[in-house]
This record gives C-alpha cells, sequence and structure tokens, in this order.
C-alpha cells in the first residue's frame, strides 16, 4: 500500500502546535508580527500573499501588507524595507518575488535584516544553513523535512535525489539533506536541466524530491520500487476544465505511485507545509526578538 503524504493534516498539526508557541508568546505580551512586502501586480504573487496574510489572521498572528508601485524606483522599495527592519513590532518580513526587472533582486535581500528574514534568503542565513546551523530554513525544504518526519522516512544513510537547484528550493533541499543531524544525513544527488540522464539517477534513488517545474518529469519509470517520492512543482496545464486549466506536479502521479511506498500528491502534499513553515520562522523570530522561549514543533 502507497502511503499518501497529507500535507493538510500534517500542515494542520504542525499549526496546532504553533498555536499553542503564540499563546505563550502572548502570556507574555508578545504578538507575532508578519509582514508582506508586494512590487507587482502579478495575479499570482497576489495570491501568494494574501494567502500568508491569511494564514497569519488564522492563527493570531499580527499581519502587516505593504504594496509598492511596480514602476515605482527601487528606492521606494529599500525605504520600506528599512522601515520593517526598524519596526520592532514586525518581527519577521518578506518580500514577494519576482520583483520589477529594474529592481536588482540580490540587493533586495540583502538588505532586510538577518534576525527578521523569515524567508531565510539572506546570504547570512544561506551561511548559516550551509554550515549547519540554521536561524530561518527556506519554507519549502523545512517542510519537505517535515512531511518525511511525519511519515516516519527515515533519511539517514539514504540516497536522495533533488531534481532542479534554484536558491529557494533545490539549493537548500539538498544542503538540509547533507547535514549531519535528523533529516539529514542522506547521500545526496542533485540534478538540474543539464543533467544528462535523469531517470537513471532518480531510478537509484530512495528518497526523490522534484523540484523542477516541469509538468510531470518524473514518471513510474524513473522510480525504484518502494522509495519515497515528493512532488513540489506546481504547474497548469491545459485541461477541460471550467477554468481550461489543472494543476499537475513534476511527478506522473499515477505511474509513480504505484512503485512508490510514500508519495505527495499536488495539490495537497508540500504546498500546505510551505505557508506553514512560514508561520514557524515568523513564531521563531519573535520567540528569539522577545527572548520568550517556546517550544517549537
Ligand atoms: P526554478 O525554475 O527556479 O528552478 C527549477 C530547477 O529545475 C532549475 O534548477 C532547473 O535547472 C531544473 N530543471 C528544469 N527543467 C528540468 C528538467 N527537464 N530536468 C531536470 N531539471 C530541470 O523553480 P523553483 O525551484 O522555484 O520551483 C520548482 C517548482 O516548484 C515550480 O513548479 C514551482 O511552482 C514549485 N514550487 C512549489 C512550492 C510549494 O510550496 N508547493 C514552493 C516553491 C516552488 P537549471 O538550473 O539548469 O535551469
Amino acid at each position: 500500500m502507497t502511503h499518501v503524504l497529507d500535507g493538510n493534516a500534517i500542515g494542520d498539526r504542525i499549526r496546532n502546535d504553533l498555536a499553542e508557541c503564540i499563546e505563550t508568546l502572548a502570556a507574555a505580551d508578545v504578538r507575532p508580527g508578519l509582514a508582506t512586502v508586494l512590487m507587482s501586480e502579478d495575479p499570482a504573487s497576489e495570491t501568494y500573499v494574501s494567502m500568508k496574510q491569511q494564514a497569519c489572521e488564522e492563527i493570531g498572528i499580527r499581519g502587516v501588507h505593504r504594496e509598492i508601485d511596480p514602476d515605482a524606483p527601487a528606492k521606494a522599495l529599500f525605504e520600506r524595507i528599512d522601515e520593517l527592519n526598524d519596526d520592532p513590532d514586525v518581527h519577521g518580513f518578506l518580500v514577494q518575488m519576482p520583483v520589477p526587472d529594474h529592481v536588482d533582486e540580490r540587493r533586495v535581500l540583502r538588505r532586510v535584516d538577518p534576525h527578521k528574514d523569515v524567508d531565510g534568503f539572506h546570504p547570512e542565513n544561506v551561511g548559516l544553513l550551509v554550515a549547519g546551523h540554521a536561524r530561518f530554513k527556506p519554507a519549502t525544504p523545512h517542510g519537505i523535512q517535515k512531511l518525511l518526519e511525519a511519515a516516519d522516512v527515515d533519511t539517514e544513510g539514504k540516497d536522495a535525489v533533488v531534481v532542479g537547484r534554484s536558491d529557494i528550493v533545490g539549493k537548500p533541499m539538498a544542503n538540509l539533506l547533507i547535514q549531519k543531524s535528523p533529516g539529514g544525513n542522506a547521500t545526496t544527488t542533485v540534478c538540474h536541466s543539464r543533467t544528462d540522464d535523469l531517470g537513471e539517477k532518480t531510478r537509484e534513488a530512495d528518497i526523490v524530491i522534484a523540484a523542477a517545474g516541469y509538468p510531470e518529469l518524473v514518471d513510474g519509470s524513473m522510480i525504484k520500487e518502494g522509495a519515497t517520492v515528493i512532488d513540489v512543482g506546481v504547474n497548469r496545464v491545459e485541461a477541460d476544465t471550467e477554468k481550461g486549466y489543472k494543476l499537475v506536479g513534476d511527478v506522473e502521479f499515477e505511474s509513480a505511485r504505484e512503485k512508490a511506498s510514500a508519495i505527495t500528491p499536488v495539490p495537497g502534499g508540500v504546498g500546505p507545509m510551505t505557508i506553514t513553515m512560514l508561520l514557524y520562522n515568523t513564531v521563531k523570530a519573535a520567540s528569539i526578538q522577545s527572548g520568550v522561549s517556546v517550544d517549537l514543533p
């Protein structure tokens, strides 16, 4: 029987534990605050920030949202970032990517106070993660670690293949898997668009994590019997539905499910974990900044 990992249920359990942390902070008069900054009119980005704000409201985190005209000069964004860096009620914040072309994304990431960088993308936080002392683990790979843990998939000594080497998913995922700590200790291979024979690599893996942004790239013939398959991809493909499209992952679910011992669906797998772990980092930031200790899940 293949175990279909329910990201909604696992995410809800973590959110319940986080709600207890928020109560502990409230007892000390601390209310975690998360700000989102949007400099874009891209509907997907608008949806992402509104989902993050809604999640804050549901759990009792103070949500703050700032919008900047996408045609404004980069200086307008940097000034907002400086304000949030200085605001003691905002414990964490993020600038929703992508920013307009005239704004240098790397300068944006560096401008955020690393103690408030709940996305974990500031070079200081990337360095801490690589060194094995993560302050804020990026939400998606951290969520995947929690999914694996909840499914009793021990990564130690396993062969893991990560498909994708982006700064937000592939690289931090691989870095977490190689750490000498729980959720790590895996022998990890990172594949990308120049990988010669992807199937040859994935067929060797006990754990496959697909984050390529390419619809149904990994099918059952590329999966070893009994492997764990984590599908990060969210791709719109044309379909005969009301909206004219449907969402599919980077894994061909039905054929992969026949081989896998555990697999995540799309939607309902990794997606719900990502926002949960952003809330986690916000609670952690509030705890560190206030000096009030909490029992993080
Ligand atoms: P990027 O486009 O930044 O990176 C994709 C990576 O996949 C690149 O490293 C690229 O290689 C590699 N790749 C692309 N095509 C292939 C291929 N045919 N074979 C092997 N490798 C390939 O994407 P992200 O990492 O930002 O996101 C990946 C997917 O995950 C997307 O579908 C995205 O929507 C989804 N996502 C989902 C989240 C969630 O919460 N569920 C959160 C974040 C992302 P190269 O470097 O050589 O170009």
